[in-house]
């Protein structure tokens, strides 16, 4: 049995199409990412898993049950949103302990519980503070404990880590899935950051338009993107597209021709990501056009015969230079004309 099963969701709001065919399974204990640009439906999926949307079509299983018609308190989930949403009149203590006591849970019950999970978070001394006393991160870890502390059947975060700043964010990623992980917990978690869902997750969800693109653990998300969108979508440094035709096994345009292990014929992109060219050999001659040095290593855009190529080296060259490229054929993905992933292994 799933923990979570959706069925064909759909949602119009007015004429917007904000999800199409919708279908996930979760099971007990993963930590799923839904990853995607801004507007791709991402929101209104966690809002209608958590009942506050009301789906236009389809069906929400939890733990088996079907529960469309059950009103949010009713379905065992917590969420965690963007802004955290904690109760600006009451201390991180009460703010806490809110959903538990209208529960009617007994005071010493709340007590140890709260305990215990402040604990958990390194939260413990900010129990007497007001939300406007915390900083971004302290309020975060308020509004996760406030989560924790009910035993939800599934989380759900929103953007949970958008709010604080970069180095805080790379730290709290961390601690959320070690924490999540010694829950054993079942987790949906929202974001457009694909390092996030490639760190964190056990499966990542590419959602793009309300529609699913590919549902995978992260290293087939990144090794096997199922189209173009996901390609680029995922991967720290951009992967290069190039368009063009295939014809006998040769990918083809005017500027550049490059031999694929390929049956297909016709309009084809094909993509390399720029860590999988090779420099200093191979047949391709580029100029370097423009350098991003990142410290450990440089991230270079080339003009390959009037094509920008993007690749990457711990080595440091100058604007100007010319340099010998290397695209290994096995690293090359080859696209469809609708974009769709045709790669023969
Ligand atoms: P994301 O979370 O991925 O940024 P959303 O789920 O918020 O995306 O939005 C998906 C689409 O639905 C967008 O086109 C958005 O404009 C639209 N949308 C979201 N909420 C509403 C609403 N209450 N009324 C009308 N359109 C909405």
């Amino acid at each position: 049995m799933y923990k979570l099963e959706l069925k064909k969701i759909k949602k119009i709001y007015n004429k917007v199409v904000a999800l199409n065919d919708v279908n996930i399974k979760v099971k007990d204990g993963e930590f799923i990412s839904i990853l995607g640009p801004s507007g791709c439906g991402k929101s209104t999926l966690l809002k209608i898993i958590a009942g506050l949307e009301r789906e236009t079509e389809g069906e929400i299983f939890i733990s088996g049950k079907r529960v469309n018609n059950l009103s949010p308190k009713d379905r065992n989930i917590a969420m965690v949103f963007q802004n955290y949403a904690l109760y600006p009149h009451m201390r991180v203590f009460d703010n806490i302990a809110i959903g538990l006591k209208l529960r009617g849970y007994n005071k010493e019950f709340i007590k140890k519980k709260v305990k215990s999970i402040v604990k958990l978070l390194g939260i413990e001394n900010l129990l007497d503070r007001f939300p406007k006393q915390l900083s971004g991160g302290q309020q975060q870890r308020v509004a996760l404990a406030r989560a924790i502390v009910r035993e939800p059947e599934i989380f759900l975060l929103d953007e949970p880590l958008s709010n604080l700043d970069a180095q805080i964010r790379e730290q709290t990623r961390i601690e959320l899935k070690k924490l999540f992980r010694s829950l054993n917990a079942t987790v949906l978690y929202v974001t457009h950051d694909q390092i996030e869902a490639i760190t964190m997750s056990d499966r990542i969800i590419v959602m793009r338009n309300g529609k699913v693109q590919q549902i995978g653990k992260p290293e087939d998300i990144y090794h096997m993107p199922q189209n173009i969108f996901v390609a680029r979508f995922v991967g720290t440094y951009r992967i290069n597209i190039i368009d063009g035709y295939i014809e006998n096994g040769i990918f083809k345009n005017e500027r550049i021709s490059i031999p694929i292990m390929t049956d297909y014929s016709g309009k084809a992109y094909i993509g390399i990501r720029p860590e999988f060219i090779e420099i200093g050999k191979g047949n391709f001659e580029a100029e370097i056009k423009l350098v991003e040095p990142l410290g450990a290593e440089n991230i270079y855009y080339a003009d390959l015969n009037g094509i920008e190529i993007k690749f990457v080296s711990k080595e440091k060259f100058p604007t100007g230079k010319k340099v010998k490229l290397h695209i290994p054929t096995d690293k090359v993905y080859v696209f469809d004309s609708e974009g769709k992933n045709i790669t023969q292994q």
